[in-house]
């Protein structure tokens, strides 16, 4: 087996890994300004995706820009999530080079959309596939490639912790390559149900004061969490942004969910916002608490909430996962001002940050890998790449962070070269 490394090696973003010159692995984008793409130009005879995130998805369309299409197999919220995402890139980006794709490819996905479930072997470009669940998001998988020499493991994105809405990985298949997620290899994230008391009492302080409560949150997957939270300590919320279609989506895909009635009770609970005549504006000045995109208040309805309710001390803002470096919350949480919707705003509101992260955290991915002592490791997805893989070698393992770009040649018994 050959794998080369066409984005997401050494970095957090644009995950595409090329096996055997044939599949493709994930084809994402690094979001930024401008976005990065995966290097070089790839032609795959098939692609087999992990999980319905932009930097794992955000460029699939552009891969039906050509005559021949390739088939791409994913799980069925992976192809919705993708869809959604595609558009939403569309409208965002549309004819410029942010967004490589057009409208006709997009629609292309449903043609060429081949949905799986989980430990459900299929046939790829000559590779059987499998699926397993990675916790991550709702229809996150590892993905299993025998290439009837050799078993390659890519992890994807994985959380080995219960969420409320899905429970940690707790597929170990055999491989004897496991290209593995690093995200949060120095990380030690305290305990989650710790991590929601002092969220919950937060956000019951504020509403007791009379003030009102903006809770950004990732469209997929935190938001749902964030819902079903509120809905487990008598929290009434409304719920706005992309969000709101990610979660209706989720109704319709219950076996991708750890528990469809405590969903279905958070969906009763939240009241969904058209933003019609005004709506968002008249929320802002009540008691209430506000569930609303975007996560790192880079756009989304959060934008129209922040500037309505920044002005009152008693106010808060609740952050629910990591701030990137430069974006308005990770200002907001250091400096108490940012630019919100192009204007640089102080915000005397309080800003408090929660960690709701739906990767595994230095332990988990150790717990994880320690079922693949015998098996060749390959670190990807983090900002230290190289260090956790050396980490991992002088804890035993064999271990290498590959670069942007490299090509690897893994012989059956999983004994690598970079070629
Ligand atoms: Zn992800």
């Amino acid at each position: 087996m050959n794998i080369q490394f066409l984005g997401g090696a050494r970095e957090v973003g644009r995950s595409a890994i090329l096996v055997n010159d044939s599949l493709l692995l994930d084809y994402g984008m690094l979001t930024g300004n401008p976005p990065q793409y995966p290097v070089g130009d790839v032609d795959p005879d098939a692609v087999v995706v992990t999980h319905g995130h932009l930097d794992h998805v955000g460029l699939l369309p552009s891969l039906l820009s050509r005559d021949d299409w390739p088939p791409i197999h994913w799980t069925p919220p992976t192809y919705e999530l993708t869809r959604l995402l595609a558009r939403d890139t569309l409208k965002l980006h549309g004819g410029s080079y942010d967004c490589p794709f057009t409208g006709a490819e997009i629609k292309r996905l449903t043609q060429v959309s081949e949905p799986h479930g989980y430990r459900e072997p299929f046939e790829a470009a000559g590779h059987e596939i499998t699926f397993f669940n990675a916790g991550h998001i709702p229809g996150s998988a590892h993905v299993l490639v025998d290439d009837g020499e050799t078993r390659l493991l890519y992890t994807g994105d994985f959380h080995t912790g219960d969420q409320r809405l899905l429970s940690g990985t707790t597929a170990r298949p055999d491989a004897d390559i496991v290209l593995c997620e690093s995200t949060y290899s120095d990380v030690d994230r305290g305990d989650r149900a710790a991590t929601e008391r002092q969220f919950a009492e937060s956000v019951e302080t504020t509403v007791w004061e009379g003030g009102t409560v903006v809770v950004p949150a990732f469209a997929i997957g935190r938001t749902q969490e964030m819902l079903m939270v509120c809905e487990a300590h008598d929290i009434d919320c409304y719920v706005d942004g992309m969000g709101t279609q990610v979660t209706r989506m989720l109704r319709q895909q219950s076996e991708f969910v750890r528990d469809p009635d405590a969903l279905q009770r958070a969906v009763s609970n939240a009241r969904f916002v058209t933003g019609k005549n005004g709506q968002r504006k008249r929320i802002a000045r009540k008691n209430t608490v506000i569930v609303t995109t975007s996560g790192m208040l880079t756009g989304g309805p959060a934008m129209t909430y922040i500037p309505e309710i920044r002005a009152n001390p008693v106010n808060k803002i609740a952050m629910t996962g990591y701030q990137v470096e430069g974006t308005p919350g990770r200002d907001l949480l250091e400096h108490g001002r940012g630019e919100i919707d192009g204007r640089v705003m102080p915000v005397s509101a309080q800003v408090e940050s929660y960690d709701f992260s739906a990767h595994a955290d230095r332990d988990g991915l150790l717990s994880f890998l320690d079922s693949y002592r015998d098996a060749a490791v390959l670190v990807n997805h983090g900002d230290r790449c190289d260090a956790f893989a050396e980490e991992l070698g002088a804890d035993g393992y064999d271990a290498d962070a590959p670069e942007l770009g490299s090509r690897y040649e893994i012989a059956g018994d999983g004994a690598t070269t970079r070629v």
